[in-house]
C-alpha cells in the first residue's frame, strides 16, 4: 500500500513538472517567436518609412532643381545697381555641385564692384554677384567624387589651373589662368568642376556656415602675414582697420606676435584691441601715425614689419617709413588701377628694407584657414556684426560705403 502510495506521488510529480516544463518552453517559444514577428514588422516598417521619406525629399528636390524652378538671386547690372531677381536655379552639369547658401558674406572686394560696377579680372556685369560663401551640397553632377548631397562645404571662389608655369612653381595665387566664381547672393550657386575638385571643402560640424564663410578672407590675410616672413619676437604694425586688417592683425597676434594697429575709425579701435592688437595707434594724419608708432618700439627704431591693408597710395608710402632698419614692408591692399608711389630709394637702399606685396590665396593656405576657423581660437563671430537678407543688399552696400563700422554681414537668402 505505501509503495503504491509512494508511486502515485511520485508520478503525479513527474507528471507536473513535464506540464510545468512543456508549457514554460511553449511560452518561451511563443513570446520569442511573437518578439522575433514584433521586430520584423517594426524595422521593416521603419524602413519603409525612411526610404520613403528619403524617395519622397530626393523627388522633391530633383523636381525643384530640373522643374525649370527659379530661385533669388542677386544681380549686378553697373554701378550701384544690384537688383534682386528671379533666375533659373542651377543644375548640375558632370564634375558640379550646387550649392544652398547657408550664408554668404559682404566683401570690401564686392564694395569696390558695386562702386565701380565691375571688376576686370573677377566680374563683368550683368552677373551674379558675391563671392565668400559656405552652405549645404543639394546637387552633386556626374563623376563627383567625395561630396554628396547633404554636405556642409565652403567653397572657395578661385581656382588654379595646376599646369601653368606659376602653378608648377606652387605660386598658384599668380595662376595664368585662375577661374573665379561669383553668384555667392543668391538662394543656390553653381560650383564649377575645378574649384570643386581644388577648392571645396568640408566644413566640420561644430563650425557655423557664417564662420566657415571667413575662409576666402582668412585664407589671404594668413597668406599675407606669412609672407611677410615674421620672425619670433617681432613687432608687426598694421595699417587698416578694415576686415582685412583686422583679420591680419589676428592671425599675427594668435601666433604671438606683438600688433600695433594703425586704424581711423572709432568703431575699429575696439575691434582692434578685442582682437588682440597690443597698441592702437588712431589717427587720420600720417605724420603723427608714423611717429606714434616708432614712439611705441624701443628707441623708436621702427616696426619689424609693416602691412598695408588699406590700398591707397599714401598708406603704402606710410607703410615704408614705419619699418626698422632691416625691415619688411608688405604691400598687402591692392591700389586703383594706374596708382604710382613715390619712395624714399636712399631709405630703402641704405636701410636694407624689404618690399613685397601678397596677392589673393593658394588651395594650400584656404585649407590652414579653416583649420585656424574650427581650431577655435580664432573669434570668427568678431568679424561678423551684422546679418540681413538678400533683399536688404542694396541697403548693406549703401551702409558700407558709409563706412559704417560694421566689419562683414551675413547675408543669409
Ligand atoms: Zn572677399
Ligand atoms: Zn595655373
Amino acid at each position: 500500500m505505501a509503495g503504491t502510495v509512494k508511486d502515485a506521488i511520485l508520478r503525479g510529480r513527474k507528471t507536473i513538472e513535464d506540464v510545468v516544463e512543456g508549457g514554460l518552453n511553449t511560452v518561451e517559444t511563443v513570446v520569442e517567436a511573437g518578439l522575433n514577428t514584433v521586430d520584423t514588422v517594426v524595422d521593416k516598417g521603419r524602413q519603409t518609412v525612411e526610404s520613403a521619406v528619403s524617395l519622397g525629399r530626393r523627388t522633391v528636390e530633383q523636381r525643384f532643381l530640373h522643374g525649370g524652378s527659379t530661385m533669388r538671386a542677386a544681380v549686378l547690372h553697373g554701378r550701384e545697381d544690384i537688383r534682386i531677381e528671379q533666375v533659373p536655379v542651377p543644375e548640375a552639369k558632370p564634375g558640379e555641385l550646387i550649392v544652398q547658401v547657408g550664408a554668404a558674406l559682404t566683401c570690401g572686394t564686392d564694395l569696390k564692384v558695386f562702386r565701380r560696377g565691375y571688376h576686370a579680372r573677377m566680374i563683368v556685369p550683368p552677373a551674379l554677384f558675391g563671392h565668400e560663401l559656405a552652405g549645404t551640397v543639394v546637387q552633386a553632377g556626374e563623376g563627383v567624387e567625395g561630396f554628396a548631397p547633404g554636405d556642409r562645404v565652403v567653397a572657395l571662389n578661385s581656382a588654379p589651373c595646376g599646369v601653368c608655369y606659376f602653378c608648377e612653381r606652387g605660386q598658384e595665387n599668380l595662376c595664368d589662368d585662375l577661374l573665379f566664381n561669383n553668384g555667392a547672393y543668391a538662394e543656390y550657386i553653381r560650383i564649377p568642376e575645378r574649384i570643386v575638385k581644388k577648392n571645396t571643402l568640408r566644413v566640420p560640424d561644430h563650425v557655423p556656415l557664417e564662420h566657415a564663410a571667413l575662409t576666402e578672407p582668412l585664407a589671404c590675410a594668413v597668406h599675407g602675414f606669412v609672407d611677410s616672413k615674421p620672425r619670433a619676437g617681432d613687432t608687426v604694425a598694421v595699417i587698416g582697420g578694415g576686415p582685412l586688417g583686422l583679420m591680419i592683425l589676428h592671425v599675427a597676434a594668435l601666433a604671438g606676435y606683438q600688433v600695433i594697429a594703425l586704424v581711423r575709425h572709432d568703431g575699429q579701435v575696439e575691434a582692434a584691441r578685442q582682437l588682440g592688437a597690443a597698441h592702437v595707434v588712431q589717427t587720420t594724419n600720417i605724420r603723427k601715425a608714423i611717429r606714434d608708432t616708432r614712439a611705441l618700439t624701443p628707441k623708436e627704431r621702427g616696426v619689424d614689419i609693416a602691412i598695408e591693408a588699406v590700398g591707397v597710395p599714401e598708406a603704402w608710402q606710410e607703410a615704408v617709413e614705419l619699418v626698422r632698419k632691416g625691415g619688411t614692408v608688405n604691400f598687402f591692399g591692392g591700389c586703383a588701377a594706374d596708382t604710382k608711389v613715390t619712395l624714399d630709394t636712399n631709405r630703402i637702399h641704405y636701410s636694407d628694407i624689404t618690399l613685397r606685396a601678397t596677392f589673393h590665396h593658394t588651395p594650400a593656405i584656404c585649407r590652414e584657414a579653416l583649420a585656424l576657423i574650427a581650431g577655435g581660437r580664432f573669434q570668427a563671430g568678431a568679424f561678423i556684426t551684422g546679418h540681413a537678407h538678400l533683399y536688404e543688399l542694396n541697403r548693406v552696400f549703401e551702409k558700407l560705403m558709409n563706412r559704417s563700422s560694421e566689419i562683414k554681414t551675413a547675408i543669409v537668402p
